[in-house]
């Protein structure tokens, strides 16, 4: 299973894959995000969380501050862990 190293989504399929400058499948980034070998956005990681956020059924379902502020700092580690975030810490 191959992970987006950008947003971390499951990639599970080639048609899923980004593509580089050559043309070939990327085999780091989904399609969302790369594109021709460069990223189709200049989001940051927080903005990157608020989006994943928003197609989160647990962040849904929290019904405190609390639980929601915990919810958004364990995706924003998580995607912290990828390639494109690493060097940003
Ligand atoms: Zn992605």
């Amino acid at each position: 299973m191959v992970i987006c190293q950008s947003c971390g989504m499951d990639i599970e399929m080639d048609k899923d894959k980004g593509t580089n400058t050559d043309g070939t499948l990327s085999s780091e980034y989904c399609l969302y995000c790369f594109k021709e070998g460069s990223f189709t956005n200049n989001l940051t990681i927080d903005q990157y969380v608020e989006i994943g956020l928003d197609y989160s059924p647990e962040y849904k379902a929290a019904t405190s501050e609390k639980e929601k502020v915990q919810i958004k700092e364990q995706a924003k580690a998580y995607l912290a862990t990828l390639k494109r975030w690493k060097k940003a810490n």
